[in-house]
């Protein structure tokens, strides 16, 4: 099916901006074009990347598309500037269960999911996951898809 990437987008911010107490701003830039997949996943696993992005940031988060070079497929990152992840525990954030052991696990809520979720959707989609991290500034959590 094909996903308007600029509607999608703005129909999940308002959502997430409705359901949370927490005031944080979003600045999105995504490129125009339709993009094809499937509509439920591709929901589901931007839904968990924008909750993470405000459970674990401060003020501010950035959601970016980009197609890229050649048309092979495009990028999407979610960036944050909250708490970020130490570096030897960034290969774990995709595991089942698993959260980050900060001292904030009964004031943030959360199954240690999400994340497992998104990468099973990614993978099953060929895509390509990546997070970049620095602890005290921020994180960039961004997914690559093949375009079908
Ligand atoms: P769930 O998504 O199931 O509600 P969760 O958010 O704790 O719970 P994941 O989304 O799988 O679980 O994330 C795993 C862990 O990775 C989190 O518990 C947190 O420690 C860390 N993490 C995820 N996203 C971020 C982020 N944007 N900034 C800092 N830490 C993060
Ligand atoms: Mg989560």
């Amino acid at each position: 099916e094909t996903v308007q990437p600029a509607e999608l987008i703005a129909e999940l911010v308002e959502q997430h901006q409705l359901t949370t107490a927490k005031a944080v701003r979003f600045a999105v830039h995504v490129a125009p074009d339709a993009i094809h997949c499937d509509p439920l996943h591709l929901r589901n696993v931007i839904s968990n990347l924008i909750d993470n992005a405000i459970k674990y940031s401060r003020e501010q988060v950035t959601i970016t598309i980009q197609g890229q070079p050649e048309n092979v497929g495009w990028r999407l990152t979610v960036t944050d500037d909250g708490i970020g992840i130490p570096k030897s525990y960034q290969p774990a954030v995709f595991d089942r269960f698993f959260r980050v052991p900060t001292g904030n696990l009964h004031l943030v809520k959360g199954f240690g999911l999400g994340l497992y979720y998104v990468r099973q959707v990614i993978e099953r989609h060929g895509g390509r996951l990546q997070v970049q991290s620095e602890p005290g500034s921020g994180s960039a959590f961004s997914f690559w898809l093949p375009s079908l």
